[in-house]
């Protein structure tokens, strides 16, 4: 056992600190509050690297492994939710399909635009009527004359309609009890993104309902063999809980951080409330939950990294920091008392911020659903 991060992810670490907390943390309460789209600090952050971290250099990405991926997106949450989700879901959900499925041609062709940030990807899984049971996917394809005729809707999907947006990897039926995906490249015919959706949380972000009606895609912007889409889906869905686990540690960090700070500074009573028994037992339960959920997420995305299995410790993973961020959020912004409450506070943002942790990339039933299934039951 080595519990010591390497030099290489201390020093990527400290450089995604660094950067959340000089660019992102002054932006990030206006961007919340007029739910803009941060393109500039996306920009910033394809300049650093880090909008391709594990894609392989030959495609414009860092190359570097799932670790430091997690440790990236876990200091970008701890300042902002809305910054870490949109790389987090154009590099697990948006570039990854492409990456893991795509044949020479389609890696060449979308790559090195995605993996360098210069444009961003959005992956299509949930519907109007199909969200937990992803595989009841209503949309159709049909095979006419060498084109892909797309006819029905996607819901919730993020970063599918930002003014860099180069396409979305849709999930369709291409048969009976047949599901593929294909990339559905943006400003394609019969093609229409909606205006962006108003959300609780994650306001700077953007979300986006899809409809397609006899949309013609190429039918060589199929991902791997025909009717495969369930299977890739589910890997895609497995490597993105990783990510998504690093921001429930990272949200818990930056609600302790917020907490911490508070608690030394507030007076009652003539001392700080840090000096109070029951705000010390609320942070020392919250440093010690983030303790274990950051060894969940570190040991995940480890087994990935060493291509053992890792489906099962990523489900727990997620599962345990969604619950974590959400008790973690809770105490913090209750150490604040109605200061938490007011919109100027940063934890009342990462309070909104937090419950979808414990909904997207499968709800806390579906993490349960799927450690059940593999401890055999
Ligand atoms: C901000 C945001 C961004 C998103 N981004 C994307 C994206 O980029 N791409 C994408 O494809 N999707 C995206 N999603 C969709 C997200 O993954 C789904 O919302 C999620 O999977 C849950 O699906 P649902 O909302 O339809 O809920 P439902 O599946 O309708 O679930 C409702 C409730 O029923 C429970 N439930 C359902 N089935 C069971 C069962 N068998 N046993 C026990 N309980 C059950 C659920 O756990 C939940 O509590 C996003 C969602 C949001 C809100």
């Amino acid at each position: 056992m080595n519990y010591e991060l390497s030099e290489e992810h201390e020093l990527l670490r400290r450089t995604v600190r660094d950067f959340a907390v000089s660019r992102v943390a002054p932006a990030a309460e206006e961007l919340d509050r007029e739910a803009r789209f941060p393109y500039e600090l996306v920009s910033e952050m394809a300049e650093l690297g880090l909008m391709g971290i594990p894609i392989p250099e030959e495609y414009g990405g860092a190359g570097a492994d799932t670790l430091s991926y997690a440790l990236a997106i876990e200091e970008l949450t701890r300042i902002d939710s809305s910054v870490a989700i949109t790389v987090a879901a154009h590099t697990s959900l948006g570039t990854m399909p492409i990456y893991l499925f795509g044949d020479d041609a389609q890696k060449e062709e979308w790559l090195p635009r995605l993996a360098s940030g210069q444009r961003l990807a959005a992956f299509g899984l949930t519907e109007p009527n199909a969200g937990s049971d992803a595989g009841a996917t209503r949309t159709r394809a049909e095979l006419r004359d060498g084109s892909w005729f797309v006819n029905g809707s996607k819901m919730f999907i993020t970063n599918a309609g930002t003014d860099i947006t180069a396409c979305v990897t849709i999930t369709a039926q291409t048969g009976d009890d047949e599901i593929s995906n294909i990339v559905v490249p943006n400003g394609t015919g019969g093609y229409e993104i909606s205006a962006p959706m108003h959300k609780l949380g994650w306001r700077a972000s953007d979300t986006r309902e899809l409809s397609f009606k006899d949309c013609a895609v190429p039918e060589g912007n199929l991902l791997g063999p025909r009717g495969e889409g369930f299977k890739q889906f589910m890997e895609i869905l497995d490597g993105g809980r990783i990510s998504v686990a690093a921001m429930g540690v990272g949200l818990a960090q930056g609600a302790y951080d917020l907490a911490l700070a508070y608690a030394k500074e507030r007076q009652q009573f003539g001392r700080p409330i840090a000096r109070f028994q029951a705000v010390q037992f609320a942070l020392a339960d919250m440093a010690t939950e983030i303790d274990a959920g950051r060894q969940l997420v570190y040991r995940a995305a480890w087994l990935k990294d060493e291509g053992k299995p890792f489906a099962l410790a990523a489900a727990q993973a997620k599962l345990y920091t969604g619950l974590l961020s959400n008790r973690a959020v809770n105490a913090a912004l209750q150490i604040h008392g109605g200061y938490g409450f007011m919109a100027e506070f940063a934890i009342s943002r990462l309070y909104r911020d937090q419950k979808i942790l414990e909904i997207g990339e499968g709800t806390n039933e579906v993490q349960r659903m799927v450690i059940a299934k593999h401890l055999g039951l």
